[in-house]
């Protein structure tokens, strides 16, 4: 059995869902995870951040403008009458529920119903096209399986049991379509795997079954080895192993949702990385095993905050950095990077939402200061300490760019700095051209 997930982009039109449903129509069990058409979910936040400042006048005017969006696309998508009619009652159904809210009775929990909708009308949508195409497919419902704890975290044995409890009902389907994203929380009322999160779905769903491989479909040809919005010629890279395309997927690098390898690594079930547009390019494999390339790929974490501690009191003393860590945890903070000296300790932060609370705890401890709009650049390859030269490379390749804070040996495969977001394209540009000099996407294959 495969997972296979397709993005916005991928599903963001009639044409889309065509070559979709072309990609999907082959023997083989197969679930099929979708996420919103694109620009939906974010009209969909606009909606309810209208009814939220209890602005209907503001909401019912996205709602009409994605409407007439949506009615376009199944007057093309659907081709025989019949189709468009169900299309036209699908898009009723959903657009009347939008319009029903009242703003004041509208609060986060009806703000993330929704969000939800955006998923809830590309599978149903597409499920009518695979039907009327006579293509055989199960659709059923996300909501009867994907749950989120108290913490928000995925609850697995849940999941599981609900899963194969829905999929039994369809002993002889084979193929089967499901929403990305949306989940139920503990509470059991609608919620969702936060922005990017239908390839945790499907890295969740693929885990819990055991999948043969879990595929992300989208519309670049796997993970570059840079951003190619800030450098030229970057390529993809052909293997990763799931450590290191998880420290690229949390350091920025856009294509993955940054909790999505941790399920599938769990299970050790590999994640494949391919491009709807161009389906025979190989894209990124992500497994157990890596390439023995020393020097994989850069990647960039915007709006960092770098927070200093400096205790004089607590030369040669101990429990310094727990009480300083305890502060973070009270507060849920996640740290990302630290450099420590015997009486200070650096560290950054990416959640900024405590960061007054923060510092007024952390000033019991010494002098605390902070410097916003800072980026974090990470180095993923294979730094093992038998294989010398590697940090020299980097750190000669940055040369014209000051460093704020240096991260190596944390774990041997990432090198990370802090530097001014000001010199990001700076840095980026000068570690593509003096780490992957002329180097060919089949180079590391
Ligand atoms: N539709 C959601 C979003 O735009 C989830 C996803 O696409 O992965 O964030
Ligand atoms: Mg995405």
């Amino acid at each position: 059995m495969k997972v296979l997930k397709f993005g916005g982009t991928s599903v963001g039109s009639a044409e889309r869902m065509e070559s979709v449903a072309k990609l999907v129509n082959h023997p083989g069990h197969k679930i099929v995870v979708l996420s919103a058409m694109s620009g939906t979910t974010d009209q969909l936040v606009k909606i309810a951040e209208a009814f939220l400042e209890q602005l209907p006048e503001k909401a019912f005017p996205l709602i009409k403008e994605l409407e007439t969006k949506y009615k376009a696309t199944i007057d093309k998508l659907f081709k025989s009458k019949e189709y468009k009619k169900k299309g036209e009652e699908v898009l009723a159904e959903h657009f009347e529920l939008l319009r029903s809210f009242k703003p004041n009775v509208f609060t986060r929990k009806e703000e993330r119903i929704i969000l939800a909708e955006g998923e809830l009308l590309s599978t149903t949508l597409f499920h009518y096209y695979l039907e009327e195409q006579e293509i055989p497919a199960v659709l059923f419902p996300a909501l009867s399986f994907m749950r989120i704890n108290e913490d928000g975290e995925p609850d697995h044995d849940y999941i599981e049991e609900h899963l194969k409890k829905e999929l039994e009902k369809y002993p002889h389907a084979e193929l089967f379509i499901t929403q990305g994203y949306i989940c139920r929380n503990s509470f059991g009322q609608v919620d969702n795997l936060k922005r990017g999160g239908s390839d945790y779905t499907a890295s969740l769903i693929g885990a819990v079954l055991d999948a043969e491989e879990i595929q992300i479909w989208t519309d670049i040809d796997g993970m570059h080895n840079s951003d190619p919005r800030y450098v030229p010629d970057t390529f993809p890279i052909a293997k990763l192993s799931f450590d290191e395309a998880s420290e690229l997927a949390y350091f920025g690098a856009k294509i993955l949702h940054p909790s999505c390898i941790r399920p599938a690594q769990k299970r050790n079930v590999p994640v494949r990385l391919l491009n709807t547009m161009q389906p025979d390019a190989p894209g990124t494999l992500i497994s157990q095993d890596a390439s023995d390339d020393d020097i994989k790929a850069v990647a960039a974490k915007d709006n960092i905050t770098v927070i200093k501690i400096k205790s004089t009191q607590m030369l040669m003393a101990y429990g310094f950095m727990r009480s300083v860590f305890e502060v973070f945890e009270r507060y849920k903070t996640p740290i990302d990077m630290v450099a420590t000296s015997e009486v200070s300790i650096s560290l950054t932060i990416d959640d900024t939402t405590h960061l007054e609370d923060i510092m007024k705890e952390l000033k019991k401890y010494g002098t605390v200061s902070v410097d916003m709009d800072q980026i974090i650049i990470c180095v993923v390859g294979d730094f093992l300490a038998h294989k010398p030269g590697c940090a020299f490379r980097i750190f000669e390749t940055l040369k014209e760019i000051p460093i704020t804070m240096i991260s190596y040996g944390g774990s041997k495969i990432n090198i990370s700095v802090i530097i001014n977001g000001i010199y990001k394209k700076a840095a980026l540009m000068a570690l593509s051209k003096g780490l992957f000099p002329k180097v060919k996407a089949t180079a590391n294959k």
